[in-house]
């Protein structure tokens, strides 16, 4: 597996593998992996002749007083991890590798990008859709694999994809979770063991919204009543938001069908995790 840290490099292999004919996937990550990373990978394996992964914890998306320093960060491990699963290359530039001095463009969806995250995260987004802007153009792979655990990311990547006519597909990929319902993500790694315990009682809440639907309620406050009382018993928890959106515009319902989100976002002490589920109800 090659490890290189330049855009050059890049390209270089995007050229080799586009003379040879061969199909090229990307999964871009902030590395520390876990399964649901590796399960990006394992798809593009599967689809593409060549899979790169790019590790990059991108500072402008996050915010002042957020975690980019405390960020867990293990390169070595995460190389052992790809080439276990076959990737084939690992792109880990530095920070001036993508940002160099000076550098003041950025890639904005708008609407999308202010609701739900991006109302306590104002400008994640922005720099999410810039630094995979970048990753893109850089690697202009065929296919980008994306995981439906950051919803409102995927959302607003496809958006962007699809506005910028970037000739690239983007795949959403279902959450990995562990055992017990709760999503993987790098920052479980922070949970005290108290507050990983308590910390499923958001799957299992957006699990009795599902029962609800499935048997019938299409009531939005009711769902997230019920789902928001799950939460709330578990005194942990700090709900930050709780929401029934579009997939097509990411605003709220008030009686739920055709294509759904419901997305909550909560700490537990100073870590803040994120889930969501999507539903595909009738349009009537
Ligand atoms: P991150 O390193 O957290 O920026 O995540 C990199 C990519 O992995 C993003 O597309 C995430 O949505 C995806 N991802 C993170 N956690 C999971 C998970 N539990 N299941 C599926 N995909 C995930």
């Amino acid at each position: 597996m090659k490890v290189f840290k330049t855009i050059d490099r890049l390209r270089k292999l995007r050229r080799d593998t586009a003379r040879n004919d061969l199909s090229i996937g990307l999964v871009p990550t902030m590395g520390y992996l876990h399964d649901g990373h590796i399960e990006l990978v394992r798809r593009s394996v599967r689809d593409c002749d060549v899979t790169v992964a790019s590790i990059f914890v991108n500072p402008t998306q996050f915010g002042p007083g957020e975690d980019f320093e405390s960020y867990p960060r293990d390169l070595k491990r995460d190389i052992k991890l790809l080439k276990e699963a076959r990737c084939d290359a690992v792109f880990c530039p530095e920070a001036e590798e993508l940002y160099p001095a000076g550098f003041c463009t950025t890639v904005t969806v708008e609407g999308l990008s202010e609701q739900l995250c991006g109302r306590y995260r104002p400008g994640h987004f922005r720099g999410v859709a810039t630094v995979v802007t970048k990753l893109l153009m850089s690697a202009l792979p065929d296919r980008a694999y994306f995981g439906r655990k950051d919803a409102q990311q995927l959302i607003i990547i496809e958006r962007m994809a699809k506005d910028l006519n970037m000739p690239c597909r983007i795949i959403g990929v279902p959450t990995v979770r562990e055992a017990d319902g709760l999503a993987m993500s790098s920052r479980n790694s922070y949970l005290t063991p108290e507050e990983r315990a308590a910390a499923p009682v958001l799957y299992r809440a957006l699990c009795a919204a599902k029962e609800m639907i499935d048997s019938g309620e299409r009531d939005t406050k009711r769902i997230l009543a019920a789902a928001g009382k799950i939460i709330n018993s578990e005194p942990m928890v700090k709900l930050q938001y709780l929401e029934a959106v579009s997939r097509e515009n990411l605003l709220p319902v008030e009686t739920l069908r055709g294509k759904i989100l419901i997305a909550v976002a909560a700490f537990l002490g100073k870590t803040r995790l994120i889930d969501n589920i999507m539903l595909d109800l009738e349009e009537s």
